[in-house]
């Protein structure tokens, strides 16, 4: 193991609210991710960077080690299922709700229900919890359109202000878990590069706004 830490962020927004949080640890990245084709981002520290890969991607790169330290949804966190990593600071940023959905007049059959989502895992487990056997379909997107074509009977998909759900004819139903981003630390870096990565934790975890 080297002696950088490396730091896993998404592009969007979890890059833009978690800049102030990093600014907090003293890490200003030396560029911008939105205008930059890079995908390592050097920093004002010599043995800080930044790789910047899809949101679905930080929990793997962490759990893996190629990144110490990550920033993810919890959305993406339970879908990943968490190994090799500490969840250590709710960061209570891009907080959103993952729900389910159908279309306004959806009323449950009584055949088996089909599930469109990304989130195979966290649906799998949600509906046997409810003791609901479900068909779940992957997709990479656009999961209201499930629904609407009848490629689906819901959707599981992650809802702020709900516009997107209203503007396609459909409702949200229940409530799956609250979301927001979460700071992760591989754990084998958690022991090898202890007192850097707490400190740059304990800043952070400073920082946040309640
Ligand atoms: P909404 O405000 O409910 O219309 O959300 C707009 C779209 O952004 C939805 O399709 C969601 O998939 C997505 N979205 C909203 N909030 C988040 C978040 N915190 N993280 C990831 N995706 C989000």
């Amino acid at each position: 193991m080297n002696n950088t830490i490396t730091i896993a962020l998404s592009k969007g927004r979890i890059f833009k609210e978690t800049l102030p949080l990093l600014e907090a640890a003293g890490i200003t990245p030396k560029d911008d991710p939105e205008k930059s084709r890079k995908l390592i981002l050097d920093t004002n520290h010599d043995d800080v960077k930044l790789v910047i890969i899809r949101a679905t991607d930080v929990p793997t790169y962490v759990q893996y080690g190629a990144a110490d330290i990550g920033v993810a949804g919890k959305d993406v966190l339970l879908e990943h299922g968490g190994e090799g990593l500490y969840e250590l600071v709710d960061l209570n940023i891009a907080r959103c709700k993952l729900m389910t959905a159908g279309l306004n007049d959806f009323k449950p059959g009584s055949g088996r229900l089909r599930v469109a989502t990304k989130f195979v895992n966290v649906t799998r487990r949600y509906f046997a919890e409810q003791g609901k056997q479900v068909e779940v379909i992957k997709l990479y997107g656009s999961m209201e359109l499930g629904p609407i074509v009848g490629l689906s009977d819901l959707i599981v998909d992650v809802v702020d202000t709900g516009n997107t759900l209203k503007a396609n004819g459909l409702k949200p139903m229940d409530h799956i878990a609250d979301i927001s981003s979460r700071l992760i630390v591989n754990k084998a870096s958690l022991k090898m590069k202890h007192d850097r990565i707490q400190a740059m934790v304990e800043q952070m975890r400073k920082a946040v706004k309640v």
